[in-house]
């Protein structure tokens, strides 16, 4: 098989990971015209730098043949689909190609796993050492880790890689023992805890070397840096009961325990020749939307997991999670923007952080007044049923037209719901 099938069925294969999130960004590419290279391609996806900088990886599995039998994936070992595997020579020259086309500024690879967990992690490990050692690669390199691959493994990966990750998979350890019975939770939990302890130590050393620095003179050896991106997973929505609740739950203990520096949610969305222990509908994409909204909330703006969901552990489709909170505790508005702390502010309904940052600034100079939230563009809309200032007093009028417009939104949802599950009961029958 050569390289171009192999990439296009390795590169499809990966698809279905998001912890390297892609944006739908324009095609663009330079084919026959100007410029040097492409937002299109198999297998080029973009990733969010911390600082906002958009990354366009090259993001491909190793191989999707795989031993394992997880249920909800389409590599599973009783899987029909089209296999393949790429040598560690092919992933590193395919790297170095778009690179040096600017296609690309990194690699993210994952892969099935091939006879024990401990192979596979070597020949992942082995395409980033033979990129930064014999090619001296400094792009952005995404390795996915085996949860049991051993710790020596774990420590030399982190050495090459700007970010490891290991997917949780599912929210809880018996739906991954329902779903993917030959993982493990603790085992998953264990990798994590241990790319945490390298974190914690080349942190640790970093800080001694300052100090030794500081007393001794700059003549102390760099300890190796690990992993300097951080550790994320991926948590698959829908596939089982768990409501929203226990997945932010889950989140919540992944973020505090284990340093993460993001957790990804992926809509479960049906394969073929599915077992019928999983839904047969796609769980719906804005179900997704509103866990990155709540998981932002509670990493950004001081909101609790337990707090967020206010539909009975789910969290609404109708209205994002600060507004669907507001609305269920009226008693803690209307918040006195000139007055109250910044972590109240932080709580409004359309205040974002930079928003509030600059209120705060605003109103040690004077009061801050409608007008101002006017020139802060901050949606009124939204903001004003919530908020007192010297010339507002949210009205009922205001709170009216915001509930009419949620209601509005509701039904287009509803329709929206309809259409998708009429496409899924007819999806697969032949219309003459
Ligand atoms: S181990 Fe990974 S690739 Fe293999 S079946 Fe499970 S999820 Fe799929």
């Amino acid at each position: 098989m050569d390289t171009k099938r192999k990439l296009i069925i390795l590169a499809d294969a990966a698809k279905y990971d998001a912890s390297c999130a892609s944006s739908g960004t324009s095609k663009r590419n330079s084919v026959g015209g100007t410029g040097v290279g492409s937002t299109e391609g198999a297998g080029i996806c973009h990733s969010y730098a911390p600082d906002g900088r958009c990354i366009s990886l090259l993001k491909i599995l190793l191989t999707n043949w795989c031993i394992y039998d997880c249920l909800y994936c389409v590599n599973r070992e009783s899987s029909n689909v089209d296999r393949a595997r790429f040598t560690v020579d092919e992933v590193v020259r395919l790297t170095l190609d778009f690179y040096r086309r600017n296609v690309i500024e990194g690699l993210f690879l994952s892969s099935g796993i091939i006879r024990t967990p401990d192979y596979t992690m070597e020949q992942v490990i082995e395409v980033a050492r033979s990129l930064r050692e014999d090619h001296d690669f400094r792009g952005y390199i995404h390795l996915k880790t085996i949860p049991d691959a051993s710790d020596e493994l774990v420590l030399k990966a982190g050495r090459y890689a700007d970010r490891l990750s290991v997917n949780i998979e599912l929210p809880t350890a018996e739906a991954l023992q329902a779903l993917a019975p030959e993982k493990e939770s603790g085992a998953i939990k264990r990798s994590m805890a241990r790319i945490k302890l390298q974190q914690d130590d080349y942190a640790d050393g970093r800080r001694s070397k300052a100090r030794s620095m500081a007393a001794a003179g700059p003549k102390i050896v760099k300890p190796p840096k690990f992993a300097p991106a951080g550790q994320s997973t991926q948590m698959i929505v829908g596939a089982d009961a768990s409501d929203d609740r226990q997945i932010l739950q889950t989140s919540s203990t992944l973020y505090g325990a284990y340093g993460l520096k993001r957790v990804y949610y992926s809509a479960f969305s049906p394969i073929p020749d599915a077992s019928a222990r999983l839904p047969l509908r796609a769980a719906p994409l804005m179900r997704e939307h509103r866990l990155y909204q709540a998981d932002w909330l509670m990493r950004f703006y001081g909101f609790a997991e337990d707090e967020i969901c206010t539909d009975g552990g789910m969290l609404s489709l109708d209205v994002d999670p600060k507004l669907a909170w507001a609305l269920a505790n009226p008693a803690q508005f209307p918040v006195d923007l000139n007055r109250a702390p910044k972590d109240r502010l932080l709580r409004v309904p359309g205040l974002g952080i930079r928003s509030v940052d600059r209120i705060v600034s605003a109103r040690r100079l004077r009061s801050v007044r409608r007008d101002d939230l006017d020139r802060l563009r901050v949606p009124l809309g939204k903001v004003l049923p919530f908020v007192v200032l010297p010339d507002h007093r949210p009205a009922g009028a205001d709170h009216t037209a915001l509930v009419t417009r949620i209601a509005h939104k509701a039904k287009a949802n509803q329709r929206a719901e309809n259409d998708s599950l009429q496409g899924d009961l007819f999806a697969g029958i032949a219309v003459p």
